[in-house]
């Protein structure tokens, strides 16, 4: 199918897409890659009179660190994650999680900002963003807004983020000394959406993990925390016994619901495998 006809601006300023949205309303959406929307339009799943086009904003481009804290501009693509040496330095979960993500032509044109504001559940940015704590910086009519990853994903591809805003970059605090990781995703292929998906880090101390962090993705309407599973291993010395009562534990917490191919029974499961694999990654 094609695209029903639309409107087309390349906006210079963030001050004129604020303009625009006030003015269009429901009738306008913004594109960045495009990797997303480009399908929604194609397939006629939404049908916006005005494109507006962000990709010329330069408040939204690059990586830096500020401070204690790396900022990811939200026209920042999966391709420019995947080769930052920065992230590499302070956000190596991103690293690497990103080649996850579909393919190099995807990598290449969509954008983080695209995949954060999209909120889908399957995908890999999102849960990556919650396991790091991540502030999502948005701007809107009435000025900025800071809000926390905990708080940004709301329901199936819902964010916190009001049709006036948008996301401009996000916050990240800087790896401290010391912090693992582990990327977990289950794909039919490489490149597809995730089956079932876990974004952990944590301080590594001896045989144990300090304040865990393990997101559960593609098995809910949002990533999940697994707050109880988490306090149940801190700094637990990590034996067989608590990594079977974990795994029992991971796999009550975390309500999973079924996708178009897989059942919720068979995503819980997957909770289960990823969680071990991710636990033993990270205290090996
Ligand atoms: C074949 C295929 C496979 C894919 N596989 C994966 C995968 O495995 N994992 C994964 O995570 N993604 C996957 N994607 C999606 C891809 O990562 C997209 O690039 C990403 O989800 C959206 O980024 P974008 O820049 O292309 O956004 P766009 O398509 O331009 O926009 C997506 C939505 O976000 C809104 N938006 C964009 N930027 C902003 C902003 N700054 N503020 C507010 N709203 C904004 C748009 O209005 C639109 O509603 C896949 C896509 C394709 C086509």
């Amino acid at each position: 199918m094609k695209a029903p006809a639309f409107d087309f601006v390349k906006a210079q300023s963030i001050h004129e897409v604020l303009e625009l949205m006030k003015l269009h309303g429901d009738d306008a959406q913004l594109i960045a890659g495009g990797q997303t929307l480009l399908a929604t339009l194609n397939m006629r799943l939404s049908e916006p009179q005005l494109l507006i086009d962000i990709t010329q904003l330069t408040e939204l481009k690059g990586i830096s660190q500020q401070g204690t804290v790396l900022r990811i501009g939200a026209l920042v693509t999966h391709t420019e994650i995947e080769n930052s040496e920065l992230i590499q330095q302070y956000a190596p979960l991103l690293s690497v999680a990103a080649p996850h993500i579909a393919h190099r032509a995807i990598r290449n044109l969509g954008t983080w900002g695209g995949s954060i504001a999209y909120g889908d559940p399957a995908a890999e940015w999102p849960a990556c963003s919650l396991a790091l704590d991540a502030i999502m910086i948005v701007q809107g009519p009435k000025g900025e807004r800071r809000i926390p990853a905990a708080e940004f994903f709301v329901d199936l591809y819902t964010t916190a983020l009001n049709d006036d805003e948008l996301l401009i970059a996000t916050e990240i605090p800087l790896a401290p000394q010391g912090q693992v990781f582990s990327f977990q995703e289950l794909a039919r292929r490489h490149g597809d959406y995730a089956v079932a998906g876990l974004a952990a880090v944590a301080q590594r101390n001896g045989n144990s993990l300090n304040d865990p962090r393990l997101v559960f993705f593609s098995v809910a309407n949002i990533p999940v925390l697994a707050k109880q599973t988490q306090a149940l291993i801190n700094q637990k010395p990590l034996s067989s016994e608590v990594l079977v009562q974990a795994v029992k534990m991971v796999r009550s917490e975390i309500e999973t619901s079924a996708d178009i191919t897989n059942s919720a029974e068979t995503k819980t499961h997957l909770v289960g495998v990823l969680f071990e694999r991710a636990i033993k990654q990270m205290s090996a």
